[in-house]
């Protein structure tokens, strides 16, 4: 061990206690974290390596091969965290290719220098790799860092490499490696810069673990929609305490006990996540959807009048009841019942606004069903030619 002092300790041990915390991590069930635990810990073996000497080529031919294992696992756990193709193949390749030319270099040629290029190269390579994949999906704050402190270890590795392989002169010999002022430059870059990236990893993938979790316990799983919960906290979010102005429709399928009944609950599940589909499609990018109760749905168009929501729930209600189900089964009409309202402008919240609209679709039902009802607390101006119901505006539609 040339460099003999505290400093060639300091990577290995940080680089160790990363790969535990990854590891742990991968423990509570983030499964993307055993990636970056392998990742560090075969970093933390490189450091051990080129520190305490076994026989230099053995030690700079399993560095070699463990720093490109690194670089392959973090591409891995780049890709994993953005959901992006895994390019396996593609990585695999390289990594063969380069164990092959790290083989010739190391016991053939007998080049430290050119092994140390190689290793390094090969390292920005491969992980490089992953990182023109991922680079245009991070939008979060948190995962740009992750992209952008991953591209300076890519740039120290590279810039590292390039200036002691062509500017400077150095021993061609392995059994120098640990007193070279390449070593030193490799720990010195490392516990500066380069710890930056894990625990940047680290906050990437935490809070990703977080947002997933949120996201569970907001959301139905059979739809994918929101839950009641999800729905009022999504609102809140999305308006940022403005007063929630716009429409509310709530829709329940009719006689649904009977597709249950008469074609077994997994058809039903399938009737339930075809209107929660069209509901979310007719609602658009504007709006909130929510699964509030076994086949009942209530959907919030903001800066919406109630005709235009009225307007959409007809659509859905008509294009519903003109499906034809036979592929699944089914030989009946399935047809829904829709209540409107509107939000008033003295309401902070949505809850009187939702039970208008569910006093609206009881009216409906009562009614005879398959039809959409607008709460009759709404007043507004009636298209000449036009009449209105006491209560009702526009008149209930039957199908
Ligand atoms: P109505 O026209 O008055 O709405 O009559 P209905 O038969 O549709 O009555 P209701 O809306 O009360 O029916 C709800 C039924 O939905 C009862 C329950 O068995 C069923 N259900 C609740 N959750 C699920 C689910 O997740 N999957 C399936 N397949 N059925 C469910
Ligand atoms: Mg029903
Ligand atoms: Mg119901």
């Amino acid at each position: 061990m040339g460099t003999s002092n505290i400093i060639v300790y300091v990577p290995p041990a940080l680089f160790s206690i990363v790969a535990l915390a990854f590891f742990l991590l991968w423990h509570l069930k983030i499964t993307t974290s055993w990636h970056w635990s392998a990742g560090f810990a075969q970093t933390a073996a490189g450091f051990v390596l080129s520190t305490f000497s076994i026989e230099p080529s053995f030690d700079a031919f399993a560095s070699g091969l463990v720093f490109i294992g690194a670089a392959y696992c973090y591409g891995s756990g780049i890709l994993a965290h953005f959901g992006a193709p895994t390019i396996r193949v593609e990585r695999t390749l390289f990594a063969v290719a380069y164990t092959l030319a790290l083989a010739y270099l190391v016991f053939v040629k007998e080049s430290l220098v050119w092994q140390l290029f190689l290793t390094d190269a090969g390292f920005a390579f491969l992980f490089s790799m992953a990182l023109c994949v991922v680079v245009r999906k991070a939008s979060r704050p948190v995962d740009k860092a992750l992209v952008f402190t991953s591209a300076i270890v890519v740039l120290d590795t590279l810039a590292r490499t390039i200036f002691f392989t062509f500017f400077t002169t150095a021993s061609d010999d392995f059994a120098d490696f640990a007193d070279s002022a390449y070593n030193l430059a490799v720990h010195v870059t490392t516990i500066t810069v380069c710890m930056l990236f894990p625990f940047i990893a680290l906050g990437a993938i935490a809070s990703a673990a977080v947002e997933r979790h949120r996201d569970a316990s907001e959301r139905d799983p059979l739809t994918g929609l929101f839950n009641r919960r999800g729905f009022e906290q999504a609102i809140e979010r999305g308006l940022k305490s403005t007063i929630p102005w716009g429409a509310v429709v709530v829709c329940d399928i009719d006689y649904f006990k009977r597709i249950n009944d008469n074609y077994g609950h997994a058809i039903g599940d399938k009737v339930i996540v075809a209107l929660a589909r069209d509901l979310r499609h007719i609602v658009g990018a504007d709006g909130y959807v929510a699964r509030v109760g076994g086949e009942e749905f209530v959907a919030f168009l903001p800066a919406a009048a109630p005709q235009d929501l009225y307007s959409i729930a007809q659509r859905l209600r008509h294009s519903f009841a003109e499906r034809d189900w036979r592929g699944e089964g089914i030989s009946d009409r399935i047809t829904v019942s829709c209540g409107v309202s509107a939000v008033q402008s003295e309401e902070r919240a949505l809850d009187k606004a939702i039970s208008r609209a569910d006093r609206a679709l009881y009216a409906a039902k009562a009614a005879g069903r398959n039809q959409v009802v607008v709460d009759g607390a709404y007043h507004a101006p009636i298209p000449s030619g036009e009449t209105r119901s006491d209560h009702l505006f526009p008149s209930s539609v039957r199908a």
